[in-house]
């Protein structure tokens, strides 16, 4: 028989149409994604030293969307999200708060899941540590050197970009503009044991008072963009049906971890490309760097977290938007709308037309706000945005 046995997904099915439509960074165009049954998927985690922003909701809103529709039309998805608990921003976070850099990364990952799970955000596959990992690391960064594409200076392993003719090819950025932005994020050009400004660390030593582990290199610390590479490899496999994160992590993170996997592998390591656009405030991208941050912890302690979801789904993912005081008290007006439209199928066809339009959000609200004016319960739609209309109010966060 055709119908779906244990284990496998029922098939594409037609009446909800589809194939999901999206714009890929690496071919600068929206097209079909058509993965199979089980759509392999990975997104750069948070580097745990501090509480999560509506940066990070609205990043992983997106995927968590993305994977709602994509299991309305029968697939599977498995989405793995990685915690970085070591690298420099979280090691001086740690030494300024007089902390154990793990404990900093274990309380405030802890924080971070309960902001998810009050978001109703679909459990990830897997949300590996790279403290836990570092033997796939020092694994992953053998492979590069036996292969060719990675050198070793003074305890250092970097790799060698001038050995990597399509480095440069997911961004589809100049030369210039790598440079500009790997001396901005982390990738010190300036570095005088690099044979190339822009060949990037796999392997560090560690300064005083870091954490160090064992290497045949010496001891030391992996490298920023290594983690990811090693940990999609090791829990989904060389190829990826898509790798999202955020536009400022296409170059270098994302032209690195592409570079370093396909070198060892030579296989495609990502067959789509999708970069969600930055949340502002005050005309600045949100960051933990600028401070100009709004905690998700302290919207919940004042709305509804589905309030807080339609907030995000309001903007599209492409389209950096700028935090506005007006936002989340419009935002659980229209929750209490819905609400009280209840259930139905209300607007369920628009909606899944507008998902497939490059995961036009903002035509699935507006479809079901029209959904509502027009009568119709609302409730299927608007799960497929991760809002729960039938389920018991969200308690609020209590102040603590
Ligand atoms: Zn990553």
């Amino acid at each position: 028989g055709r119908g779906p046995s244990p284990g496998i997904v029922a098939p594409v099915t037609s009446d909800t149409s589809g194939p999901v439509r999206l714009f890929d960074t690496a071919r600068g165009a929206i097209v079909p994604f058509e993965p199979g049954p089980v759509v392999l998927m990975y997104t750069c985690g948070i580097t745990p030293y501090d509480a999560t922003h509506l940066g990070h909701a609205a990043a992983y809103t997106a995927y968590d969307v993305l994977q709602r529709r994509l299991r309305d039309l029968g697939h599977e998805t498995r989405c793995v999200r990685n915690v970085t608990d070591v690298d420099d921003s979280i090691l001086a976070k740690a030494r300024e708060l007089g902390v154990h850099y793990l404990d900093l990364a274990a309380a405030e990952t802890a924080r971070f899941d309960d902001d998810m799970i009050a978001l109703d955000m679909l459990p990830s596959f897997s949300e590996p540590r790279a403290t836990s990992a570092i033997a796939d690391i020092r694994g992953f960064i053998g492979m590069v050197l036996e292969k060719g594409y990675a050198y070793e200076v003074a305890g250092s392993v970097y790799f060698d970009v001038s050995k990597w003719e399509r480095f440069g090819e997911i961004s589809g950025y100049d030369e210039a503009t790598m440079l500009e932005y790997a001396a901005e994020r982390g990738g010190f050009p300036d570095d005088p044991n690099k044979r190339n400004k822009l060949d990037f660390v796999l392997w560090q030593p560690s300064a005083d008072g870091e954490p160090a582990w064992e290497s045949l290199w010496g001891p030391g610390r992996p490298g920023w963009h290594i983690e990811c590479s090693a940990l999609a490899m090791r829990d989904l496999g060389p190829t990826l049906d898509l790798h999202g994160g955020g536009t400022d992590l296409i170059f270098p993170h994302h032209e690195c971890e592409a570079a370093q996997s396909e070198a060892v592998t030579g296989e495609p390591f990502v067959r789509h490309w999708m970069h969600q656009a930055m949340v502002r405030m005050d005309g600045e991208k949100m960051s933990k760097s600028l401070g100009n941050l709004v905690f998700v912890s302290d919207l919940r302690q004042t709305y509804d977290t589905r309030a807080i979801r339609l907030g995000i789904v309001g903007h599209h993912y492409r389209d950096a938007w700028e935090w506005d005081d007006e936002l989340m008290p419009a935002s659980q007006d229209r929750l209490e709308r819905w609400l009280a439209a209840g259930e139905g199928t209300g607007a369920l066809s628009e909606v899944r037309e507008a998902l497939d339009n490059d995961l036009d959000t903002p035509a699935a609200v507006a479809a079901i706000d029209a959904a509502v004016d027009a009568g119709l319960g609302v409730s299927e739609a608007a799960m497929l945005l991760g809002v729960d209309l039938l389920a018991t109010a969200k308690p609020r966060l209590s102040a603590s």
